[in-house]
């Protein structure tokens, strides 16, 4: 194959990424026909209903400039805040990457940071403007956008549409004529860059990886730098975008290997492959994701853990970014906390657990990692319930911080004020905003910045901005550090007795109203018992809510009219079906439905 290409497409959600890879591709693909709608590259169940990328996907292609034939190696990227994580690590493999914005919405708050993160990896970036074909694009002033936020020389800047293909083929030119090609030398001893990875049933596990030096083909031994654990390649190839197996993979090559790694554990993102027997240093690796949030995962049935454990360990091993760890609760058994990049980030966990491994599982509330500062020491608190009692005198904690967070919104002017108020209400500080567009006539958007708590982020402030603005906010953060905060940890009496997978950690402002919320929620989903229960919230020793369940009468059966046999029977053998799933909270029973319930409402 002749000389090669590696980039990326990187965008604000909806602006059009996944079109656009799959109109290259399907423009260089025959075997595909080129007119179905199912994205080649959105490949996850969660990704196709949600119309949105997860995970980085690597395909290939090969395209003819003037009788040369290039290969194109094609790394799509997620568009959410919650996984650039996933967008810094496919960069990692590219030389260069098209920046594309919507001509109908401009230059949005994933715009600018996916442009920075693109520009701290000095990849040269070409500006693409999309949906150049509906009539609402305004291509000058988003043109204009460009030059005044990145300083972009506007005839640079390409116009396509990835729907109807106009200008694609531009931008592949593009591609080779201003990317350049990855330095890499044949003659140099095998340096392979893992980047990711994923298990196959029959071969084990499938690294991504992009060759750096040397050349890797079938029957290579190779060995790796983070494990010294030593294979043998049983099989390389490209992504075509499905598996297409070559002779070998070249330098400055993306492409797969299966090297009969058993353990998922093997692959590390980030690790150095090289021949066994020469010297190589590794190369610098990848940060390690950072978990931002974190949550409980129980299976409902309590005799389904070692299954869920199995299947957490398998999907971790497609998305590194997560962190596992036991937990057990009393409530609800035996589980594993896990950390998140973000909620969005767990929500899709969570259903390609229940897509994909077939899992019946209960989440508990999400929490970020909070800092304790004791006199000697700092701890993280990631778990409600190891989170210290303030109002006890004897605790020895000197304070409590919380994480924070630089938010950017970009919004039309005409909604400054309620975006403004929004953000107090959410503890923001530090307030600040700014034109977007130089002297722009008619509906200036403004860039709003702010550090807010992630704690306030994390649940339904998205939400909220969105239909605040009418969904013309967009959002986006990134970490700033940890700020002094005035917390405690809010804990749920059934009959006095607390009930740990309820626990959570919460903001003096917020004490109230999270108390009331909370009760009310449990009142409606705890069934009665034989006797009253009360329902309470507390903090130390201090009730904040009460609500009161009222007892119900002894015999199920009793209140069954006309009684026939056959449903009195039924009735029992459900009642026995229930109580298998029956926990104990101090002397009240709770069907681990009912925390089902409690914890998928909102
Ligand atoms: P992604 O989130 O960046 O991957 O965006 P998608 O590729 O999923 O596109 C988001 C939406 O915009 C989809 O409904 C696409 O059909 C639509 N879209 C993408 N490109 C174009 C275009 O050039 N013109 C028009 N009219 N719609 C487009
Ligand atoms: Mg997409």
């Amino acid at each position: 194959m002749g000389p090669c290409r590696n980039f990326s497409i990187i965008a604000h959600i909806d602006h059009g990424k996944s079109t656009l890879a799959d109109r290259s591709l399907t423009g260089t693909i025959s075997k595909k026909p080129s007119g179905s709608n199912q994205q080649v590259l959105d490949k996850l169940k969660v990704e196709r209903e949600r119309g949105i990328t997860v995970k980085a996907q690597t395909a290939s292609m090969v395209y003819a400039l003037k009788s040369q034939k290039y290969l194109l190696n094609l790394i799509d990227t997620p568009g959410h805040v919650d996984f650039s994580w996933e967008v810094s690590r496919s960069l990692a493999a590219c030389q260069g990457a098209l920046l594309l914005v919507d001509a109908t919405q401009g230059v949005q708050a994933q715009s600018i940071s996916v442009y920075h993160i693109a520009k701290e990896r000095g990849l040269m970036v070409i500006p693409v403007l999309n949906k150049i074909d509906m009539p609402a694009s305004q291509p000058a002033r988003v043109i204009l956008q460009l030059e005044s936020m990145f300083g972009v020389d506007p005839v640079d800047v390409l116009q396509i549409s990835a729907k109807t293909g106009q200008g694609v083929d531009a931008v592949l030119r593009a591609v080779i004529e201003r990317i350049p090609p990855p330095s890499a030398s044949a003659e140099n001893p095998l340096k392979a860059l893992l980047f990711d990875s994923h298990y196959d049933r029959y071969r084990g596990v499938i690294s991504l990886v992009s060759i750096h030096d040397g050349v890797i083909r079938k029957g290579d031994k190779i060995a790796s730098c983070h494990t010294r654990k030593k294979y043998e390649v049983q099989e390389v190839g490209v992504m075509y975008p499905e598996e297409l197996p070559t002779a070998s993979l070249r330098p400055g090559q993306v492409g797969y290997i299966a090297c009969n790694m058993k353990e998922s554990s093997e692959a590390h993102v980030g690790d150095t492959l090289y021949r066994v027997g020469a010297q190589v240093d590794p190369m610098p690796g990848f940060r390690p994701a950072k978990p931002m949030v974190y949550a409980g995962i129980f299976p409902v049935d309590t005799n389904d853990f070692i299954k869920l454990e199995e299947s957490v360990k398998r999907l971790t091993l497609t998305d590194r970014s997560v962190s596992v760890q036991r937990e057990s609760s009393s409530a609800l058994g035996q589980g594993c906390r896990l950390g998140f990049l973000g909620t969005l980030h767990m929500d899709v966990f969570r259903q390609r657990l229940e897509d994909e491994y077939d899992a019946n599982i209960i989440v508990t509330a999400p929490t970020v990692p909070y800092k304790v500062v004791y006199k000697d020491r700092t701890v993280i608190v990631s778990n409600p319930t190891e989170f210290p009692d303030l109002s006890d005198s004897s605790s020895g904690v000197k304070e409590v911080q919380e994480p924070v967070v630089k938010a950017t919104i970009i919004v039309p002017e005409d909604h400054l004020g309620e975006m403004m108020e929004l953000c107090f209400a959410h503890r923001a500080e530090d307030l600040d905003h700014r034109y977007l567009d130089a002297g722009a006539t008619k509906s200036a958007r403004i860039i709003l910045t702010c550090t807010i708590p992630l704690s306030e982020i994390v649940t339904n402030f998205f939400d909220k901005l969105k239909s605040k603005s009418s969904g013309y906010a967009s959002f986006d953060y990134e970490d700033a550090g940890y700020r002094r905060s005035d917390l405690s940890k809010m804990v749920f009496l059934l009959n006095g007795k607390p009930v740990d997978a309820l626990a959570l950690i919460v903001h003096r402002s917020g004490q109230q109203e999270v108390g009331r919320t909370w009760v009310k929620k449990l009142h409606k989903v705890i069934p009665r018992q034989l006797f009253e229960v009360p329902i309470q919230a507390a903090i130390g020793k201090q009730i904040i809510a009460r609500e009161t369940l009222k007892a119900m009468r002894a015999d199920v059966t009793a209140g069954l009219y006309g009684g026939h046999y056959e449903r009195k029977m039924k009735h029992l053998e459900n009642q026995k079906e229930s109580k298998r799933r029956m926990k104990r909270v101090g002397s009240v029973d709770l069907p681990q439905e009912a925390f089902f319930n409690i914890l998928s409402t909102k």
